[in-house]
């Protein structure tokens, strides 16, 4: 019999105080239920990642807090203020929220400086030209005031964007996949200054991605929505490492499930046998177990049982497929400056600090 995991169950997420934060909040369309009983607390400051595969609510969830959409069922607070509940509703202007768009939503009409100054309608005309020219310098986008937005390159105009919705000095800054119409060096680079100035400003940020590396390389804190619900919310290295379940383990990185058998505290698979985690599901039975390709070591060896059966060429690393006989098989990676041939034996030994031990979902009544 399993008994499952104790309290280091899926990591204690630490909590500041909540700044947006989103109870039981749920949200129907005529087809389709986006947002179900969905409770998330977001820390001021933070940079906080609504992570999910299409259709999952990401979102349906940004515009509740924006305000763009107004919930069946739930409140929704910002700064310990309800913006949504049953008897309040806060208009979106009203709620010092900034908003990046995935398609920029830029007036193509007006200049990147008119853009910029969109949001300052109640500034007097010096300040607003001096917060529009702090604005340009911020992002990067100095000398480029009077261009219109069809003669600026991807890049730039995402920098608009962004300059646009920091304008009124906004307390929250929504980013909707605002980096997915960029080629991969960009969208690095953009990445990476977004992050830098929002932290400058002290803005709390949200970005909805259904991108894993890009939630993980910006985010103080992930939450997980499948289903319009979350699965999981934590740190990067949290979700990476203690997923709660399988759907958040495939979902974040490169995952293999492999059977393994506990008995007396050890654990048994194709790959080897180690010591129960403590923190892991204890008793007797059939598990499967979570390996990422980081976790598996291994070296040449004829008599090794494992056989590299695949290589691909990632750049930096090489992912290997070793195949245990006939039977299972898993990946591991290692240093494109380590090459190994296909074909060759192998002996495998998984690290078993980061395995994650969940019930045979095969097996399970
Ligand atoms: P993606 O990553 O593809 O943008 P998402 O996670 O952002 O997806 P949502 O856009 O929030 O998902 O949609 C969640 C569900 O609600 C989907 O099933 C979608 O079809 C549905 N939905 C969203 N907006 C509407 C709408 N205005 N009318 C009807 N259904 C909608």
């Amino acid at each position: 019999m399993l008994l499952k995991r104790n309290a280091g169950d899926s990591s204690p997420v630490e909590k500041g105080p909540a700044y947006v934060q989103l109870e039981n909040v749920s949200k129907s369309f005529a087809t389709a239920k986006a947002v179900s009983q969905l409770t998330v607390c977001i820390t001021k400051g933070d940079f906080f990642s609504l992570l999910g595969p299409s259709g999952c609510g990401k979102t349906t969830t940004l515009r509740l807090i924006a305000g763009l959409d107004r919930p069946d069922e739930g409140r929704i607070s910002i700064s310990g203020e309800p913006v949504a509940a049953e008897n309040t509703w806060v208009q979106p202007e009203k709620r010092g929220i900034g908003i990046v768009f995935q398609d920029y939503a830029l007036f193509p009409h007006m200049t990147v400086a008119q853009n910029v100054a969109f949001g300052l309608k109640g500034y007097q005309r010096e300040k607003a030209k001096e917060r529009v020219a702090q604005l340009l310098e911020l992002t990067g986008l100095i000398g480029l005031g009077e261009r219109y937005t069809h003669e600026l390159s991807g890049g730039q105009r995402q920098r608009v964007a962004l300059a646009r919705s920091l304008a009124p000095s906004p307390q929250v800054v929504l980013l909707d996949e605002p980096f997915s119409n960029l080629d991969a060096d960009l969208r690095e680079e953009l990445r990476g200054e977004t992050k830098r100035i929002l932290k400058e400003q002290g803005t709390t940020a949200i970005l909805v991605t259904h991108d894993q590396e890009e939630a993980f390389s910006l985010s103080d804190k992930v939450g997980v929505l499948n289903k319009g619900s979350l699965e999981q919310e934590g740190t990067p290295a949290e979700i990476y490492h203690h997923p709660c379940s399988k759907f958040v383990a495939d979902f974040v990185g490169k995952a293999d499930f492999i059977i393994g058998e506990i008995k007396n505290n050890t654990v048994s698979s194709a790959f080897g046998t180690f010591p129960l985690p403590s923190d892991q599901l204890r008793g007797t039975g059939q598990v499967e177990l979570m390996v990422r390709p980081d976790d598996v070591l291994f070296n040449l060896d004829a008599t090794g049982e494992s056989t590299i059966t695949e290589a691909r060429f990632l750049g930096a690393s090489v992912l290997y497929r070793l195949q245990f006989g006939n039977g299972p098989s898993i990946h591991a990676i290692r240093p494109s400056t380590e090459i190994y041939p296909v074909g060759a034996r192998v002996r495998v030994k998984l690290d078993a600090r980061h395995i994650v031990i969940f019930p045979n979902s095969c097996t399970r009544a």
